[in-house]
């Protein structure tokens, strides 16, 4: 069997070689994005596995197609860069990865402690030799109390890191989550907002919550709170967020994605002249914590996204399907 590999990035490289020590396995490694250009790479191979910055639009599926491929893997959870109803139509089978929870659920909660002891302030000020405390006073989390919108893998995982903080932990889903109950009491997003001194976001990206939180429901939240966003940018209306802050209603933003970060984030920029004008008047904020979506970014979880994404193309062949077999 043989699967060209696009996007390799140097740190999948050492899961890679496992595979291609495996009898019969030979892997064709790229760093370049799928496009129609290069999609002849792929002749003579059984597989392809992708990561999300290319589209596997009906065009290039085709000509996979036309060129011998079986099997299509992204090594990604979301899949939304494959048109999977076209692939079903000619006959390819695709399946995504999955990671533990625990990557981002850590990340969140390192969120919530930094926005806490303003942390961001502290490390500008230690990098000019100031190492004052004034401004820096923080709150402990055993006095506060913490709201989880979204209780699927990630805040359920969240709320068990927590636990163990002594805070009290409120949480919303549209669909309750008999392990999230154990830990949290669920209650109606009025209440969540009303409530909490730290709200966290950890639920997909879907027409229903797209700007779940915008103008109105940051009005409702309590004056200082702080937002933590390891989900989806477009959750929160960024515009929204820079009011908050200049308002100081907002007491912190701890974002790991944000409106708009498309073309920003995983890349440098040093010698670039960018103009998301939004994105760059919140990330300079002295209380405004922005990473380059970053929190899946660990040892377990790219191990995990290269098995899946080797595995899945090895099981769908021999077995007839895998566990991340996605169908339409
Ligand atoms: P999941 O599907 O396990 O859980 C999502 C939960 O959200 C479910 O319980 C669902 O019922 C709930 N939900 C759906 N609509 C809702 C609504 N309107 N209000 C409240 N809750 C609602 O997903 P997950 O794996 O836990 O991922 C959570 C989020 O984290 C997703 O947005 C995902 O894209 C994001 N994510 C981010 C990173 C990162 O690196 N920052 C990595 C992985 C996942």
């Amino acid at each position: 069997m043989r699967i060209c590999a696009y996007e390799v990035r140097e740190d999948e490289k050492r899961d890679f070689a496992y595979f291609n020590t495996l009898p019969g396995v030979e892997l064709i490694l790229h760093s370049e994005v799928p496009t129609l250009e290069n999609a002849d790479w792929a002749e003579g191979c059984e597989g392809v596995t992708t990561l999300g910055q290319g589209s596997l639009n009906p065009e290039l599926l085709d000509r996979y197609k036309a060129l011998g491929v079986k099997f299509i893997s992204t090594r990604t959870i979301g899949y939304n860069h494959i048109d999977l109803e076209h692939a079903g139509k000619i006959g390819l089978k695709v399946c995504n990865a999955l990671y533990a929870p625990n990557g981002v659920a850590d990340f969140t909660v390192m969120m919530m402690l930094m926005c806490l002891r303003h942390y961001k302030q502290a490390l500008w000020r230690g990098q000019v030799n100031d190492f004052s405390l004034h401004g820096l006073q923080g709150r402990e989390m055993k006095d506060l109390t913490v709201g989880i919108m979204g209780t699927g893998r990630i805040g359920c995982q969240v709320l068990k890191n927590l636990s163990g903080f002594g805070c009290r932990l409120l949480a919303y889903d549209v669909r309750e989550n008999p392990e999230a109950r154990e830990l949290a009491e669920y209650t109606d997003l009025e209440t969540l907002y009303r409530t909490c001194d730290i709200i966290s976001l950890h639920m997909p990206l879907l027409p229903s919550t797209w700007h779940i939180i915008d103008k109105e429901s940051i009005a409702k939240m309590k004056d200082g709170v702080i937002l933590i966003n390891c989900a989806r940018g477009e959750l929160v209306d960024i515009e929204a967020l820079v009011e908050g802050v200049e308002s100081e209603k907002i007491g912190a933003l701890g974002m790991d994605t944000v409106e708009g970060d498309e073309g920003i984030i995983h890349e440098d920029h040093r010698v670039d002249i960018l103009s998301n004008r939004n994105w760059f008047y919140l990330h300079q904020f002295r209380n405004v914590i922005m990473t380059q979506h970053m929190a899946f970014y660990t040892d377990a979880a790219v191990s995990s996204m290269v098995r899946c994404g080797v595995q899945g193309i090895l099981d769908m062949a021999s077995k007839g399907t895998c566990e991340t077999e996605l169908t339409r």
